[in-house]
């Protein structure tokens, strides 16, 4: 379907004053966004706009009942500066997911991604073209109809933004394994991209760094035995030259580099099982030194590789280096700047 996007273009681009070699993170935005309404059951009035704030009334719902979700990907450029997208078509999919958990009306993903596709189109100077860098997109849905009560509510807004991000060194990275607080429960909202399970993430991740840790590794919610996910990341080990990545159980998050790279790892010969992983044996491998690697997986960082993993007053060392780790990110961003034959047809070229 072609939907008739509206323009109104700013009159003079900001993009000018954007210094590519030192881009501040999460705080610059394109000249424009796109927005469509939920109203009388329906999404009207979908158009690309001059970036800036949007009244909201004090009652509006989801300040107050959280009916909020979000997706998170990132515009490439290949070698001839044409923007590119990766997989547009699993976040699409995957905030109607949410939307479903939330309560909330669906996205015609279709009209997702043509928004993203309009977007990207007439911000593609913003695009940073050095390796590693991307053009951020943070497409979200909120409700903000004006009313006090504990209902579904019937106005949304559905908006996407764009944010420039410079190159992303990894850091080898310390994690705590959290058996105080919980991320999620089965039945709960885990598998669901909301704003709530950030906020809730929020305070256990600053006690975490205070410790000297830089994410949380999430623990399940009953025994504080299985290995979840690890801050805004999925989680992958590689043991005895084989990879293990906890399974989908509704708790946590069903990530689009998840998904890619236990594709690549099979690709290049790994065997990938996803399956319930204990913090136990994940220590038990450290002691046979059958612990190769480990790494997070994310749209954000692409690989984080992980160094330790403190559990109470003990440490799990894991590895000093990440060789297949590494392989998988530069593979990722191999495909994503068109440097390598998309086999996998995961990109879109915006034209
Ligand atoms: N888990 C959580 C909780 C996340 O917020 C994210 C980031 N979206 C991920 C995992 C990784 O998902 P993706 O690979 O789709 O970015």
């Amino acid at each position: 379907m072609k939907h008739n996007i509206s323009i109104t273009k700013v009159t003079e681009s900001q993009v000018k004053n954007l210094d590519f070699s030192n881009i501040p993170l999460g705080t610059t935005f394109t000249d424009h966004m796109f927005i469509c309404d939920y109203d009388n059951g329906e999404w009207v009035n979908p158009r690309i706009v001059p970036m800036g704030p949007i009244p909201t009334h004090p009652a509006a719902m989801a300040l107050h009942y959280g009916q909020a979700i979000f997706e998170g990907m990132k515009a490439t450029v290949d070698e001839e500066g044409n923007p590119m997208l990766f997989r547009a078509d699993k976040n699409a999919a995957r905030l109607n997911t949410s939307a479903d958990r939330m309560g909330m009306p669906h996205f015609p993903e279709d009209l997702f991604v043509e928004g993203l596709k309009q977007l990207v189109d007439l911000e593609r100077q913003w695009i940073p073209p050095t390796d590693g860098s991307a053009l951020y997109l943070r497409p979200f849905m909120y409700a903000d109809e004006p009313f006090i009560g504990m209902r579904a509510a019937t106005h949304y807004k559905f908006i996407i933004m764009a944010s420039p991000a410079g190159p992303f060194f990894s850091k080898r990275i310390k994690l705590w394994a959290e058996k105080q607080y919980i991320r999620a429960v089965n039945g709960g909202t885990g598998e669901a991209k909301a704003a709530g399970n950030y906020a809730a993430a929020i305070r256990p991740t600053e006690l975490a760094k205070a410790k000297g840790f830089d994410q949380v590794l999430w623990l399940d919610a009953v025994e504080h035995k299985y290995i979840q996910e690890v801050g805004t990341m999925n989680i992958f080990f590689k043991i005895d030259g084989k990879f293990i990545t906890p399974k989908r159980d509704g708790s946590i998050l069903d990530g689009i580099t998840r998904m890619s790279v236990i594709t690549i790892l099979r690709d290049k010969g790994y065997e990938v099982t996803e399956r319930a992983i204990t913090l136990d044996e994940i220590q038990e491998a450290a002691e046979n030194n059958t612990l190769e690697e480990a790494f997070g997986t994310g749209t954000a960082v692409g690989i984080a590789y992980i160094q330790d993993i403190g559990v109470g007053e003990t440490i799990i060392h894991v590895s000093d280096e990440s060789p297949v780790g590494l392989e998988i990110n530069e593979t990722l961003n191999a495909i994503k700047t068109g440097k390598i034959e998309d086999k996998f047809n995961w990109v879109t070229k915006v034209e």
